[in-house]
Parts: C-alpha cells; structure tokens; sequence
C-alpha cells in the first residue's frame, strides 16, 4: 500500500476548504447522492461526477483518465489535469 503525503499552503488549504463546503453543502441541499433513497424512498438528487463507476475511465471535460485513490476508509477519484495537487 502507498502512503500519499502531502504539506499545502495556507491559501491551498483554505481553497480545498471552501470547495469542500461548497460540495457538501450541495450534495446536503440535494439530500444525498442519486442511486440512493430516503427515508421515505424519496431518490436523491446529488449526481457524483466522479465515483467507482468512473475510475480509470476519460473524464469528458479534459479527456485524461480519471485516478483511484484509496485513503483510509474510503477512496477519491480526481483528474490529474484538472485537480493538480
Ligand atoms: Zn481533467
């Protein structure tokens, strides 16, 4: 297993932070992820651009391949070219 570690600026971390809540705040609005019901088997209007379904796979807005990353507990998927770290 490899261990990804990285140390980001200040101005970095806050951008990584504002785009988190903008997302979560999104996908909260949206009451969760499509696939899934509610409660009260209400769907869910959050659509994931990228999940397990498009790993590996050309992402459409920039056509490079769209990388896996397992972290604990979990995995994320990014475009190198579009979300350089
Ligand atoms: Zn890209």
């Amino acid at each position: 297993m490899i261990k990804l570690y990285y140390v980001i600026s200040r101005q970095v971390s806050l951008k990584a932070y504002f785009f988190l809540f903008i997302i979560l705040h999104s996908a909260i609005e949206l009451k969760g992820s499509t696939g899934e019901l509610d409660l009260y088997g209400n769907p869910r209007k959050y659509i994931r651009i990228m999940d397990k379904e498009s790993a590996y796979k050309e992402y459409k807005r920039c056509g490079t391949r769209i990388i896996k990353v397992n972290i604990p507990g979990s995995s994320t998927y990014f475009s190198p070219a579009c979300q350089k770290i």
